[in-house]
């Protein structure tokens, strides 16, 4: 089979969990893994988390094993316990580290798919499915890009903000391999001159971006500052990194509040970032015509509640 990687992907390291291999074992992404009946490749029907690991530590490795339990729930999916991921990530660090260096920093995507239609790889239902993590050094480009203004554009998730508590079925705030979507919007914004994307609701409510939470900021005059995000029940993602600003912010005395938040809220907010694991904060110096303030010291401020929180 020809293949082409570029230099990072070939650093990548796999871990697979099974039921004889519950602590993980190691192959080479690099080569044909899944079958092709797999449910993951023929309907996207798996979950998956992807996570930071820094100096050998993965930031906030419970909240993210708590939402990978959440969207197991939702969609039904037998998943491993906790210690299963945990070793299997070890692992794959050790690996990097038994080849002669661990990067600074490692993207951690673990991933769990409902399997094979009819032929569950074991009696466990907590293995019955296909499991495993993808470690990859994350790049350059996505590292000096983290604090860097960007420029997003407002587009029509085709939902009103009720559809998650109307139709479950739907999976909304469940985080699911189906992203085609999501990476459809990233790309119609890159063809629209922009870097990044906000949904909304067919009813006027801000969601989240394609990969992150959006977080609004308020400075007001006394120096009080005041973070606002949307709320879960919108049918959106419970963000971890926002959740962690959001606890640091706290303690250091701002104010934060959860939606919900209209398109009106977006365009009167004084200040705006994108939030996610791996990219962690980008502040939104455009919202499609329209110039948004972007204020280094708060942007510093949350970068710093991340890297403090570990
Ligand atoms: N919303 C969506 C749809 C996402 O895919 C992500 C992360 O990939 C987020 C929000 C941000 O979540 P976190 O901060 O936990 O990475």
């Amino acid at each position: 089979m020809a293949e082409r990687f570029d230099e990072e992907a070939l650093r990548a390291v796999g871990v697979r969990i099974d039921a004889e291999h519950p602590e993980g074992i190691i192959f080479d992404p690099h080569q044909p893994q899944l079958r092709v009946t797999d449910l993951s490749a023929v309907r996207g029907d798996g979950i998956f988390e992807t996570m930071l690991a820094e100096q050998g530590h993965v930031r906030k490795f419970s909240a993210h094993l708590e939402r990978l339990q959440r969207s197991a729930t939702i969609t039904d999916i037998g998943i491993p316990p906790q210690d299963a991921w945990r070793a299997a990530v070890e692992l794959g660090l050790d690996e990097f580290r038994n080849r002669g260096g661990l990067p600074d920093e490692v993207a951690v995507r673990i991933t769990a798919s409902r399997g094979v239609d009819g032929e569950p790889a074991s009696d466990d239902p907590a293995f019955s499915g296909t499991y495993w993590a993808l470690l990859t050094p994350v790049s350059e480009k996505v590292r000096t890009s983290r604090g860097r203004p960007i420029s997003v554009t407002l587009l029509d998730r085709g939902y009103d903000s009720g559809a998650s508590e109307r139709a479950p079925w739907l999976l909304l705030g469940a985080k699911t391999l189906s992203y085609a979507v999501n990476m459809a919007a990233l790309r119609w914004a890159a063809k629209h001159g922009h870097d990044d994307v906000i949904f909304t609701s067919s009813d006027g409510k801000v969601l989240e971006g394609p990969v992150s939470s959006i977080l609004l900021g308020h400075r007001s005059s006394d120096g009080q500052v005041h973070l606002r995000t949307p709320s879960p029940d919108a049918g959106i993602l419970p963000g971890t990194t926002q959740a962690t600003i959001f606890r640091a912010a706290e303690q250091a005395g701002w104010r934060t509040s959860l939606g919900p938040v209209t398109t009106e809220d977006l365009h009167d907010a004084q200040f705006l970032w994108l939030t996610g694991s791996v990219k962690l904060v980008s502040p939104i110096g455009r919202i499609d015509d329209h110039s948004v303030a972007v204020d280094e010291e708060l942007t510093t401020a949350l970068l710093s509640f991340l890297n403090e929180a570990g």
